[in-house]
């Protein structure tokens, strides 16, 4: 990621009237991206910036293809973003000494992989059964919509909280549900995906990486089971997702350790 420091890649200054939020750009194989922050300094940005520069190096990685293989089919896009996340997350970690803190940083990645994966997973839950309720019932009115909501949501908390009647509108602020119905999918996979690489990467150090920048490097050339089959895994193996699950339960009893 150095040319985005030295060549001066990153917009990161606040300023007047700048826009807020975060993104990566790239728009076409034969220009380098840019990477937008709005950098305040705290924890929470230079995740962001981990994140950005994902997206930024998979770019440079996948500039040898052309235009319509150069950005990532989705389940993919968030790939090199959330894999950058969790090294400086594993850095941070390792360098932190007191023990709150590490406990404050673990307790965010758990409740980031909460959200990214049961949350999102819950969401599509929900549209399932609105399209399926649309299909038997005709139009449904917006109550049905608010029950079948409150209902998936409450599934995924089970018994740790009960929600509130407030919460039953809250599928309205999420736009995807009717601009791209059951993109949310991407999310859950995504996150999966990288936890179950970031597994593997763990076990098997150095002769992982070579195999990693190719699959980058395969922009959308190829399909996400046939980009992650040329690295010698199996999406259809249980096991590959099990490395995953099983480093977020590892940060779970490491949370339970530090909070002692
Ligand atoms: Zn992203």
């Amino acid at each position: 990621a150095e040319p985005f420091f030295t060549k001066r890649w990153i917009d990161a200054e606040l300023v007047d009237g700048k826009r807020g939020g975060a993104f990566c750009a790239g728009i076409t194989p034969d220009l380098h991206p840019y990477v937008f922050l709005n950098y305040t300094g705290q924890p929470r940005d230079v995740m962001t910036l981990a994140h950005e520069l994902g997206h930024g190096i998979h770019d440079v990685f996948a500039s040898d293809n052309h235009l319509l293989d150069y950005h990532p089919v989705l389940p993919m896009a968030e790939t090199a973003s959330t894999f950058g996340e969790m090294l400086v997350f594993d850095r941070l970690q390792q360098t932190l000494s007191s023990q709150e803190e590490r406990l404050a940083l673990v307790c965010s990645k758990i409740e980031d992989s909460f959200a990214t994966v049961f949350r999102q997973i819950a969401m599509y839950r929900f549209e399932q059964r609105a399209h399926l309720a649309r299909r038997e019932q005709g139009e449904l009115p917006t109550e049905k919509f608010n029950e079948l909501w409150q209902s998936c949501m409450q599934e995924m908390f089970g018994d740790a909280l009960t929600l509130g009647e407030e919460h039953a509108n809250w599928w309205l602020y999420i736009p995807h549900i009717i601009n791209t119905p059951f993109y949310v999918y991407a999310y859950a996979i995504g996150e999966l995906l990288v936890l179950s690489l970031y597994a593997r990467y763990q076990e098997e150090g150095e002769p992982f990486v070579a195999r990693y920048f190719d699959l980058l490097a395969g922009g959308s050339s190829r399909s996400p089971a046939e980009l992650v089959s040329a690295m010698g895994f199996d999406l259809a193996d249980r096991a590959f997702w099990q490395g995953g699950c099983d480093l977020i339960r590892q940060r779970v009893d490491l949370a339970r350790e530090l909070a002692k």
